[in-house]
C-alpha cells in the first residue's frame, strides 16, 4: 500500500538540511509519496527508517517477471479486489500445459500448437503467452529434452513444472537468460528449488497444502534469497481453486505480507469446455497464471476474450481512431456506412463487411468511445456530428452517390442527418450481424 507524506515524514531526520533539495523534510516526504523523488536522496536516513520505509512501500502484490523480449511478462502488482474501484493492470498469463511423457512429435506439435494460438479482437492482438513443461516422467534428461523442444517450437515463454529441484536445475540451465518460471510441485523440495532459482535469476513458484503452509514458507523463500514468488494453494477443481484464489488476493491486499504475491491455477477438468470454462474463472477471479490443457483454438479464444475483457480498465472505454476506413477494394459506387468510435462497434461493423466481400466505407465517428445507443443517448451521435464527420473525413470526394448507411438503432436520425447532410439515408440493419445479407441485397437491387 502506498505510504502517505506524513508517514513518510516521520521515518525521516526532520532536520531540514535541505541537501536533497528540497527545503524541508516534509516537503521532500510529500514529492516522495508522489513517487516523483526516491528515498536514496537523503543521505541522512537511519537504516531502520530505510529498511521500514522500503518494506512499507513494498506493493502488496509483488511484481513477477517471467520471460524475456517478446516473451516477458509481468504478473502481480495488483492493488485491488473489485475491478470496478480502479482496475486490474496486469493481465494474467496463459501457459499451455505439455506433459514430458509425450513422444518428441507429439510435445513438438502441442507445442507449435500453443504458438499459433493468437486472435485479432477489437484492433488488439490477444495470444497465449506460455507453455508450461511438465516432468510427468520423473526423468532430467527427458525433462531438459521436452523444455529445450516446447521452447523452440512454440517460440514462447515457458513455466517448468517438477517436483525435484535437481530436475529443474538441469531444465532451467537448458533456457538459460531465458528467465522461465521454475514451479516445484513437491513442498519438501521447495528450498532447495529456491537456490536453483537464485543461482538462474528466475521466478519461483511454489506448492503447498495450504494457505498456512505458503505462508510459513515464503519467508524462508525471501532468506534464500528469491523475492519474486508465484503460489500455489494446492486446491484443485474450480470451486476449491476459486475459493483459495480469492483468499490469497483479498490477504494480500490486506497487507499479509507472507501471501503478498500472485498466485498460479490449474484446469483440472477433462472435459474440454470446461477446461475452457475453469479458465475463464480463474482470470476473472486473480489467478497470475493459468495453466491449461485447452490448446485448440475454439477454446482458448473464449479464455483470452475474458482476459481482454477483465483487464481493460473499466472507466476508459476502448475507441478507435475517428475517421472514414475503407473495407475491401472500394469504389466510387461503394457503399457508405456509419458507426461510432467505440471500438467494439466499430470492429463488428469492420469484421461483418469484410464477411459479406462487398467492399464499402465505414465511417467511424468520434462519440469519445461509447457505442451507438449510448452516444445517441448522450447526443454524442446525431445529425451534427455525423455531418460533421462526414465534411472532416471527405467521403463526398471518394463516392459518386450520396447515400448513407446509418445504424437501425437509429432510424430516428434518418431525417435530422438527410437534411443536415443533404445525403439520402437508409437504415441499416440494427446489429452488425445483419450487414452480410443487407449489403448483399443491395448490391444486387
Ligand atoms: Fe530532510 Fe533528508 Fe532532505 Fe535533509 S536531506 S532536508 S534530512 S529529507
Amino acid at each position: 500500500m502506498a505510504l502517505t507524506g506524513l508517514e513518510i515524514y516521520k521515518q525521516l531526520p526532520k532536520t531540514n538540511c535541505k541537501e536533497c533539495g528540497f527545503p524541508t523534510c516534509l516537503a521532500f516526504a510529500m514529492k516522495m509519496a508522489a513517487g516523483q523523488v526516491s528515498l536514496d536522496k537523503c543521505p541522512h536516513v537511519t537504516a531502520e527508517a530505510k529498511s521500514a520505509l522500503e518494506s512499507a512501500s513494498r506493493p502488496p502484490i509483488q511484481l513477477v517477471t517471467i520471460g524475456t523480449g517478446d516473451n516477458e511478462v509481468k504478473i502481480g502488482n495488483e492493488t485491488q479486489l473489485y475491478r470496478h474501484e480502479e482496475k486490474f493492470y496486469r493481465p494474467a498469463a496463459v501457459a499451455v500445459k505439455i506433459s514430458d511423457s509425450l513422444d518428441e512429435e507429439a510435445i513438438a506439435q502441442r507445442a507449435e500448437a500453443a504458438g499459433r494460438l493468437k486472435f485479432e479482437r477489437v484492433g488488439t492482438e490477444i495470444k497465449v503467452n506460455l507453455v508450461a513443461v511438465c516432468n510427468e516422467s520423473g526423468d532430467a534428461a527427458k525433462f531438459e529434452a521436452a523444455v529445450k523442444l516446447a521452447e523452440e517450437k512454440s517460440g514462447l515463454g515457458c513455466v517448468l513444472i517438477s517436483a525435484s529441484a535437481a530436475n529443474l536445475a538441469k531444465a532451467a540451465d537448458a533456457l538459460s537468460g531465458k528467465r522461465p518460471l521454475l514451479y516445484i510441485s513437491d513442498p519438501t523440495e521447495a528450498e532447495a528449488a529456491a537456490k536453483v532459482a537464485k543461482d538462474n535469476d528466475c521466478p519461483l513458484a511454489v506448492r503447498a497444502d495450504s494457505l498456512e503452509a505458503l505462508a510459513e514458507l515464503t519467508p524462508k523463500l525471501n532468506d534464500a534469497g528469491v523475492e519474486q514468488i508465484v503460489l500455489d494453494p494446492g486446491a484443485r477443481g474450480l470451486k476449491e481453486t476459486l475459493e483459495s484464489l480469492t483468499q490469497v488476493r483479498r490477504l494480500s491486499l490486506k497487507s499479509f505480507r507472507e501471501l503478498g504475491y500472485p498466485a498460479i491455477a490449474f484446469t483440472t477438468a477433462e472435459d474440454p469446455t470446461l477446461q475452457a470454462i475453469e479458465a475463464s474463472a480463474f482470470i476473472a477471479k486473480y489467478a497470475g497464471v493459468v495453466v491449461t490443457d485447452a490448446v485448440e483454438p475454439w477454446q482458448m479464444l473464449p479464455v483470452l476474450t475474458t482476459r481482454q475483457d477483465i483487464y481493460i480498465d473499466p472507466q476508459k472505454p476502448v475507441a478507435v481512431e475517428p475517421k472514414l476506413n475503407a473495407i475491401g477494394e472500394v469504389a466510387e459506387d461503394s457503399p457508405v456506412l456509419v458507426t461510432t468510435n467505440f471500438s467494439l462497434s466499430y470492429y463488428s461493423v469492420e469484421g461483418e463487411v469484410e464477411a459479406s466481400r462487398v467492399p464499402a466505407y465505414v465511417l467511424a465517428v468520434d462519440t469519445e468511445g461509447t457505442s451507438v445507443l449510448t452516444a445517441w443517448a448522450s447526443d454524442k451521435f446525431n445529425a451534427e456530428t455525423i455531418t460533421e464527420a462526414m465534411k472532416k473525413s471527405g467521403v463526398a470526394e471518394k463516392v459518386s452517390h450520396k447515400q448513407l448507411v446509418i445504424p437501425g438503432f437509429v432510424a430516428v436520425l434518418s431525417a435530422g442527418v438527410e437534411d443536415e447532410s443533404g445525403w439520402s439515408v437508409q437504415i441499416g440493419p440494427k446489429e452488425a450481424s445483419g450487414l452480410p445479407s443487407y449489403l448483399k441485397k443491395q448490391t444486387t437491387a
